[in-house]
């Protein structure tokens, strides 16, 4: 037999139906860009010298994709220790934040340093924080078909031994049936890295894992994003500003005397 047509011999592309998107740039509320550079410059206030810090970026439950706060963890060992996140370190956080709150990302600050790039240590952060925030940031992207090949069709309490023996999979049903699809959802997760710089500057990435329930076939994929500022109406107080002063004090410890390879793990 010869094919006069070579392409139907492709195997069929499998049906997906999209029902989601996870976000192409990262939304962040004015109060909470203002806050972040707030606390680089409180920062070299309190401590005469500019140092790196660390923080999270946080969502309303209702609105995961966009940051509205920045959270600041203890970093009591900081420049020694905040390169190395560890995600014992992210639920301590998450568990003292209100309920209605949650953390999307993490932000960072390379200080008084033109080096506005994420190091390697920075991008197994990442994977850290994506790991932990993957539950609270997921949703359903697709319905996607998973192609059978000897799929095999049966009918309740009406099969035997034999009948099991063929095909790789069997679709039980309680009536007869002679076509069936199986659709697997393909959920979707992600967070946000931000690093910013006393000058001004700041970049930033979306993280983001794609995973199907029954094949399991998972990808992670990260990408530079542009940010979107969003006017809320909420600025940054004296009051707040007196208030993040304090917390600084209380937070930040910086190291005094950085190792000498600080500057190759940031
Ligand atoms: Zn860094």
């Amino acid at each position: 037999m010869r094919f006069k047509d070579l392409s139907r011999l492709k195997r069929p592309e499998p049906l997906i139906i999209t029902l989601g998107h996870l976000p192409q740039h990262i939304l962040m509320t004015r109060y909470a860009k203002d806050k972040a550079f707030k606390i680089s410059e409180l920062v070299g206030v309190i401590f005469e010298k500019s140092f790196e810090w660390y923080g999270f970026t946080l969502a309303h439950n209702y609105h995961p994709e966009l940051i509205a706060d920045i959270g600041l963890p203890k970093n009591d060992l900081n420049l020694l220790d905040h390169v190395n996140l560890g995600s014992e370190r992210i639920a301590e956080f998450q568990e003292l934040l209100p309920k209605d709150m949650m953390i999307n990302g993490w932000i960072h600050s390379h200080g008084a340093l033109n080096y506005r790039h994420f190091s390697n240590m920075d991008e197994k952060n990442h994977l850290t924080v994506l790991d932990f925030v993957a539950a609270r940031t997921r949703k359903p992207l697709a319905k996607k078909e998973i192609a059978i090949q000897d799929l095999v069709l049966l009918e309740k309490d009406r099969f035997g031994k034999k009948d099991l023996e063929k095909g790789s999979v069997c679709l039980i049903t309680d009536g007869p049936i002679t076509e069936a699809k199986i659709m697997e959802t393909v959920f979707g997760s992600f967070c946000y890295s931000i690093v910013i710089g006393d000058a001004g500057w700041h970049e930033q990435q979306i993280h983001c894992r794609e995973r199907g329930t029954l094949s399991v076939h998972a990808t992670v994929k990260s990408q530079a994003s542009n940010i979107e500022f969003v006017d809320t109406g909420k600025s940054l107080s004296q009051d707040d500003i007196n208030a993040l002063k304090d917390e600084v004090e209380e937070k930040i410890k910086p190291h005094t005397a950085p190792p000498p390879e600080l500057i190759e793990r940031m």
